[in-house]
């Protein structure tokens, strides 16, 4: 594959040349759970990781394959390993870093399932974390502790919208010898290259725009392949002999590819989380427009905000690419292609009137969901962010007269007519 390509070209050229065996144009899904091994040699070397090929498609597939050479080429990385929802790309991309006793520094904007997987679950592999604003560096400086492996934020925070200073960040954990994993979901490679700002790993949920019809749930983690995870002994599953495989060291052996062998060889065969090449093959047809689609759902992401801000039935509106947003110089730095397309606004008329607003809209869809063709809308504080707190609700930008808006590709007049029918009838 070239690697000089632009970004729309490797949309839908990277990792898909025609079928070997076929000649077929599209990548064919390889729907199948097995591999015949040339002979008994050849299943041993790939046993040993001696050679890479497909042994069983719990750790690889060509479908699946494709679809990593594709978001690796987006992003920039080394490579990429896919795996079956956002929220397994998380578990993935921590799992070779952790260990009991150890701790993530996170930021306090995320979305609401992030925080609870951090706060609650990860507590019984016995890994902590350490929620931080991340606009205050120096109390990202002042977290970080011997046992602390990983920083980790959102590009473009859910709900609100707010957007993180990446490149700022990236110094702060470089300083500290910890790789930096950004969650890249809401912006996408179209609007943000985490990496080519610093970034040690890349987290997705396919789920949302990459596929971005609604399809499928995925997850992809991306290694910039730039991190020496032998500079010190904190990274022992990387950077110290693999009893599993015979004494191999991944950073050793594999050099800037140690992290994603890892993801495959142990993540994937020992946690299971697969993605199945039907799924891989719907996120590679979506991933062909990614481009053509960002950047109309931020052009309609903006006259959506701007007509919402001047409205006198609404009280605000979180979107970073307007100029009223404590974001907005951030976001013209860090993401001038656009804000994204996912943002909240308060309502008069508190909890009521946004319930009332949620069952009032037509066109949009009242749904758990975002980063859909379709514009969604949905009542956070009852629904994501549920599971909170009321002071990690507001915290996360989901107090009780917030709702949530996902802008889709439509036409902008038809959104604003809709919202403009559902405010009056909630503010009636
Ligand atoms: C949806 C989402 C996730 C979780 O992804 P799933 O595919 O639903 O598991 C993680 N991070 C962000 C920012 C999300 O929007």
């Amino acid at each position: 594959m070239s690697e000089n390509w632009g970004f729309d070209t490797n949309a839908i050229h990277a990792g898909a040349a025609p079928d070997p065996a076929t000649g077929a144009r599209q990548v064919p899904i390889y729907q199948t759970t097995a591999y015949v091994f040339q002979d008994a040699a050849h299943a041993a070397r790939l046993f040993g990781l001696q050679e890479v090929g497909y042994i069983y498609s719990r750790l690889t597939n060509p479908t699946v394959s494709a679809l990593q050479a594709r978001i690796a080429a987006l992003e920039g990385g080394a490579g990429a390993v896919c795996c079956s929802s956002g929220h397994a790309a998380q578990i993935l991309a921590l799992f070779p870093l952790m260990g009991p006793g150890r701790n993530i520094i996170a930021s306090t904007r995320l979305y609401g399932g992030t925080i609870t997987q951090f706060s609650q679950t990860i507590k019984r592999f016995g890994w902590g974390v350490k929620f931080v604003d991340l606009d205050d560096l120096d109390a990202l400086r002042a977290a970080a502790d011997d046992d602390t492996r990983a920083i980790f934020c959102e590009s473009i925070s859910n709900p609100g919208g707010y957007v993180t200073d990446i490149p700022a960040v990236a110094r702060i954990a470089d300083e500290l010898g910890l790789p930096l994993i950004v969650d890249n979901t809401l912006a996408t490679p179209s609007l943000c290259k985490p990496i080519e700002m610093g970034a040690t790993l890349v987290v997705h949920s396919l789920t949302k725009y990459l596929t971005g019809n609604g399809t499928v749930t995925g997850g992809a983690v991306v290694d910039s392949g730039r991190f020496d995870w032998s500079a010190s002994d904190k990274f022992p599953s990387l950077s110290q002999p693999e009893p599993a495989y015979h004494g191999l060291t991944f950073h050793k052996t594999f050099g800037n590819l140690a992290f994603t062998f890892h993801g495959i060889a142990i993540g994937l065969r020992d946690l299971g989380m697969t993605m199945n090449p039907q799924a891989a093959h719907y996120t590679l047809m979506g991933i062909e427009t990614l481009g053509l689609r960002m950047a109309r759902h931020v052009e309609n992401a903006r006259i959506v905000a701007d007509w919402l801000e001047s409205d006198s039935r609404v009280t605000s509106v979180t979107y970073a690419g307007l100029a009223s947003s404590p974001w907005y110089e951030t976001a013209q730095r860090v993401y001038p292609k656009g804000a994204g397309a996912l943002f909240t606004f308060a309502i008069k008329g508190g909890y009521d009137a946004a319930v009332k607003l949620v069952d009032h809209l037509r066109l949009f869809s009242h749904v758990a969901n975002l980063g859909d063709a379709r514009s969604l809308v949905i009542h956070s504080a009852s629904t994501t962010h549920s599971q909170l707190t009321d002071a990690q609700k507001i915290a996360a930008g989901a107090g009780p007269d917030v709702v949530r808006l996902s802008i889709g590709i439509e036409d902008p007049a038809d959104l604003i007519a809709d919202l403009d029918q559902a405010l009056a009838a909630a503010t009636a």
